[in-house]
């Protein structure tokens, strides 16, 4: 049995957090919210004061917090110092690319071996314990921490050196975020030139226009698999995070000098949407506004 530091226990550190202590690891629990800490003690994890007491005598540290400035100074002002050289570092935040390298680097300054090992998979995964972890740092920081992470995924990648499971998470989500607007507005043309949306999926999902965005998260109610459209849209995968990955990886487009003209084209459309005000829906609710029917 091992024990466990894990800090921030919102939607996501909420489920992962007590699959670790199902898994019979001494999970020391902080959040800066009493509500979220209380629901994970309720859950078998128990209870620090603070982040740094939770990281004393840990053999591990896991955070899962919202973006790069809370990442940066939740190790700096709390973990490095607190936690033992020996304990392995496990930042599963999404985060950009410089921080998460910038903040790997410090820890390796203080004799800590740090991995970034953000995830794809939402709250259902993180409850269910099947989310996939990707995982950049050393080949010795991989094996350590995937003995953790095993835990509560159903995959643990190594994607390759610090910064690099950050690097692999923005990619594929803007290859997601550019896919899922390209499928929204397919679907509206498509309806528009009077085909109807069924017999469109049953030619598209098998021709080449097929991706994921259109066969198993399918924007159109009632059209492929059951996906959040049939749900109104709630649950799923909010429009806010898609936005938020799509500024990481144009912030990291423009540092690396890469062109991505699609990938902007979809972080202004999801900007939109959230400023209509659907952050809180499913990204696939962007079908709702490129559609001239929207109406709020
Ligand atoms: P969340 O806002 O629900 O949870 C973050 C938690 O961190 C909150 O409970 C907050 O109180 C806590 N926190 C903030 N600063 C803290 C500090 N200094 N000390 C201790 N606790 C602190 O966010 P979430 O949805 O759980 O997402 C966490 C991360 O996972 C984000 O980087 C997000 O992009 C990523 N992610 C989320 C999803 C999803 O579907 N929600 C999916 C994949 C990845």
């Amino acid at each position: 049995m091992a024990k466990i530091a894990f800090i921030g226990l919102g939607h996501m550190g909420g489920g992962m957090a007590p699959n670790l202590a199902k898994a019979g690891h001494e999970v020391r629990a902080f959040d800066l919210s009493e509500e979220a800490l209380a629901h994970a003690v309720e859950r078998g994890c128990k209870r620090a004061g603070s982040a740094a007491e939770a990281c004393k005598d840990a053999d591990a540290v896991v955070t899962m917090l919202p973006a790069g400035k809370h990442v940066a100074e939740v190790y700096r002002s709390q973990v490095f110092g607190a936690a033992p050289a020996s304990a392995i570092l496990i930042d599963c935040s999404t985060i950009d690319v410089a921080t998460a390298r910038a903040v790997e680097a410090e820890a390796e300054a203080k004799g800590y071996v740090m991995v970034d090992a953000p995830v794809s998979g939402g709250i259902a995964a993180a409850e269910g314990g099947t989310l996939t972890f990707m995982v950049g740092g050393s080949q010795d920081g991989f094996e350590r921490a995937r003995e953790f992470l095993e835990k509560m995924g159903k995959a643990v990648i190594h994607a390759g050196d610090p910064g690099a499971g950050q690097a692999a998470k923005i990619c594929n989500n803007m290859l997601l975020g550019a896919s899922m607007a390209a499928t929204c507005e397919t679907f509206v043309l498509a309806q528009k030139l009077g085909l109807d949306p069924k017999v469109f999926f049953d030619i598209s999902s098998k021709a080449s226009g097929q991706c994921w965005s259109m066969t198993s998260y399918c924007p159109v109610p009632g059209v492929g698999p059951e996906t959040p459209a049939d749900r109104e849209y709630e649950g799923g995968f909010a429009a806010a995070l898609m936005l938020k990955d799509l500024k990481l990886a144009m912030e990291a487009a423009q540092s690396a000098g890469a062109y991505t003209p699609m990938g902007g084209e979809a972080e202004e459309l999801f900007q939109r949407f959230v400023d209509l005000g659907g952050g809180n829906k499913d990204f696939s609710a962007l079908i709702k506004m490129i559609d001239d029917s929207w109406d709020s």
